[in-house]
């Protein structure tokens, strides 16, 4: 539904966005993922149509979007990361004139304002000013006017900054609820926000996508992967052995040694595999000598793509 094609932004002589190319597919609630400065912003004011290319292109349904800016317009709703909104207004005023400005005028507007009312939550607010509205509402008010016009494409820039724990949990569930018929781009740097709603993950870094796959396939690849080093007093165990009673372990490494034996295998097990694995060993009557473990999440993947920092929780000696 949306093709981005070598998308190149410079502020000077800065490159915000190094020639990126990805696709979102329609239906689906896409995370773009990024630490800060990493070129989220600039990539969503763009497919937006707020901010212009250095070069490449945005595609939206096969038509480029720099060809037909009206007819984008229309199929595009965009809530930008700071939602400007005019504080002095009410909301039913401000979301009038967003419509005036969108060509949506009497019987039209009355039948989209309700509609709005209802998906946002707005009922008995509308008469509400603004500037006394909670962040969490002021967010509802700019998710109305990004959706008033009913397009069948969703730009949120991190929708949920700022919000408390109530708010976010709120406007998360909203979103959700709007994905149910709207194709959405949705950017946060909160992981946790990301692997909640999304179908589809992208994670940009410097400029750079990092990663671009199925929430899914990322989570199941990365979750509960866990990473064992342990090594043991020499008892009478073959890597067949292990492998037949741990049949997710892949082993890096086995070694006999002189009075020991080292072990370095990776296992995606839902259980912490350090336990069986432990017990396994002690009841064939080795004593643990070192353990190191190490469980990878999403957000180890997140660190390691975008700072290279890995988590470790190491235990040297005892026998766990
Ligand atoms: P954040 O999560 O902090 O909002 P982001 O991933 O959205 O970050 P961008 O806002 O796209 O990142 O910024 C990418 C880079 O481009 C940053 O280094 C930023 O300072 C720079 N930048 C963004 N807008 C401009 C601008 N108008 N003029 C100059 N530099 C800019």
């Amino acid at each position: 539904m949306i093709k981005i094609e070598s998308l190149l932004k410079t502020y000077g002589s800065l490159e915000a966005v190094k020639g990126i190319s990805f696709e979102v597919n329609e239906g689906e609630i896409t995370g773009f993922l990024g630490p800060n400065g990493a070129g989220k912003s600039t990539t969503l004011k763009i497919i937006a149509g707020f901010n212009k290319a250095t070069s490449g292109k945005v595609f939206v349904n096969n038509t480029d979007i720099e060809s037909a800016p009206e007819l984008i317009k229309e199929q595009i709703g965009y809530l930008s990361e700071l939602n400007p909104l005019y504080s002095e207004m009410t909301i039913y005023e401000y979301l009038r004139f967003i419509c005036q400005i969108r060509n949506i005028e009497g019987e039209e507007f009355k039948e989209k304002l309700k509609l709005v009312t209802r998906k946002c939550g707005l009922h008995g607010r509308l008469n509400q000013q603004i500037s006394t509205l909670s962040k969490g509402f002021k967010q509802r008010v700019g998710l109305a006017q990004a959706i008033i016009h009913d397009p069948p494409i969703l730009i949120l820039d991190e929708p949920t900054n700022g919000l408390d724990p109530n708010q976010i949990v709120e406007i998360r569930s909203l979103i959700q609820e709007l994905g149910k018929d709207k194709t959405i781009i949705l950017s946060s740097h909160i992981l946790q926000e990301i692997q909640a709603i999304c179908d589809k993950i992208i994670i940009i870094h410097n400029g750079l996508i990092v990663a671009d796959s199925p929430a899914k396939k990322l989570l199941n690849s990365y979750q509960n992967k866990q990473s064992i080093r342990i090594e043991f007093t020499k008892i009478s165990v073959t890597e067949e052995e292990l492998i037949r009673h741990f049949p997710k372990m892949v082993i890096q490494e086995f070694s006999i040694k002189e009075n020991s034996i080292l072990l370095v295998c990776e296992t995606t097990a839902s259980k912490d595999t350090r336990i069986d694995l432990s017990k396994y060993i002690t009841n064939k009557g080795a004593t643990i000598i070192g353990l190191k473990y190490q469980q990878k999440t999403l957000e180890d993947v997140f660190h390691n793509l975008t700072l290279g920092d890995i988590i470790t929780q190491e235990v040297n000696g005892g026998d766990e």
